[in-house]
């Protein structure tokens, strides 16, 4: 039987109705509700237009996907995020029951992605896995002996983006600083680029948009300003992946978000550091490009909610 998956991002809902990990119908909608009571209607609406297009009446599960801390055991958001936080006062399970006739499983989106992965993705024929996703922040998530790792606080594997690996680094929006999120994310990057030496003459303060994907394309350009940039970033990713390394031994890494549009600079980087700063076997560990970057999410929340 099929199960529905959301993925619910910060601006976007992700919706599929999914059967042994095929994408049988999608959606990907806009919520502009801050609530998720105000989102409610358009998710029963978007979940009885993908019943109604593949002719499913009923279904075995609903997972959906959180960006935030998330108590999979008693379904409940742990952290205030600045959307959806009203989550907890609702009868969710109550809702599913209700309006579908069946049972609700919550994850984090990062976990789930990690099993969307590992089931039908980079992460297939491993059983120990990291997944880091590099974008408007860093999320991680880890997989060890086939279990995703959750900890006492449901944060276990979650923060790799919050791991240090500056001491002397920026603040971040965590309280700590030199977070790998704060040294080299997209959000940080337009400030990063200002403490950067030589930024009064660089092409950013001339204009050039400050995002990686101009940072790379400069840096191929023989740029210096933006090819020093370049290198400060992978130094800083390659960091906070050693780190996690070290923490849960994976026997691959699978780099997603947005920065992997330069994955033929990023991976033989990454690569190339694990190889040679890492106290394992040589090439005991594989870094490679996320191959479900869109639908992940979606795939690793249906296949928890069909379990
Ligand atoms: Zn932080």
């Amino acid at each position: 039987m099929a199960v529905i998956a959301l993925d619910l991002g910060g601006t976007r809902i992700k919706f599929g109705l999914v059967e042994n990990g095929q994408l049988l119908a999608s959606a990907n909608v806009a919520v502009s509700s801050k609530s998720f009571a105000g989102a409610m209607p358009v998710i029963e609406a978007e979940i009885g237009k993908l019943l109604a297009e593949t002719g499913q009446e009923n279904i075995e599960g609903i997972g959906m996907a959180f960006p935030t801390i998330v108590d999979s055991d008693r379904m409940r958001l742990l952290y205030k995020y600045v959307k959806y936080n009203d989550a907890n006062d609702l009868d969710l399970a109550g809702w599913a029951k209700e309006k579908w006739g069946t049972t609700l499983v919550m994850e984090n989106d990062a976990r789930a992605a990690l099993v969307g992965e590992w089931q039908y993705g980079a992460g297939r024929a491993t059983d120990n896995l990291v997944m880091v996703t590099i974008g408007t922040g860093v999320g991680s998530a880890a997989l060890i002996n086939g279990r995703l790792i959750k900890g006492s606080h449901y944060l276990a594997g979650n923060l790799g983006g919050h791991m240090a690996v500056n001491f002397d680094g920026v603040r971040c929006n965590c309280g700590n600083v030199g977070c790998l999120e704060s040294e080299a994310s997209s959000w940080a990057l337009p400030e990063l680029l200002k403490r950067q030496p030589g930024y009064a003459k660089s092409p950013f303060s001339e204009g050039e948009k400050p995002d990686f994907e101009t940072v790379f394309r400069l840096a191929n350009e023989g740029e210096h300003f933006a090819a020093a940039v370049r290198e400060r970033s992978l130094e800083a990713w390659a960091t906070g992946i050693l780190n996690l390394v070290y923490a849960y031994d994976p026997e691959r890494v699978v780099i997603g978000g947005g920065v992997m549009k330069s994955a033929d600079v990023i991976l033989p980087y990454l690569q190339n550091k694990i190889n040679q700063a890492a106290w394992l076997p040589e090439n005991a560990v594989e870094v490679v490009a996320a191959q479900q970057p869109d639908w992940a999410g979606v795939l690793g929340m249906a296949y928890l909610a069909g379990n």
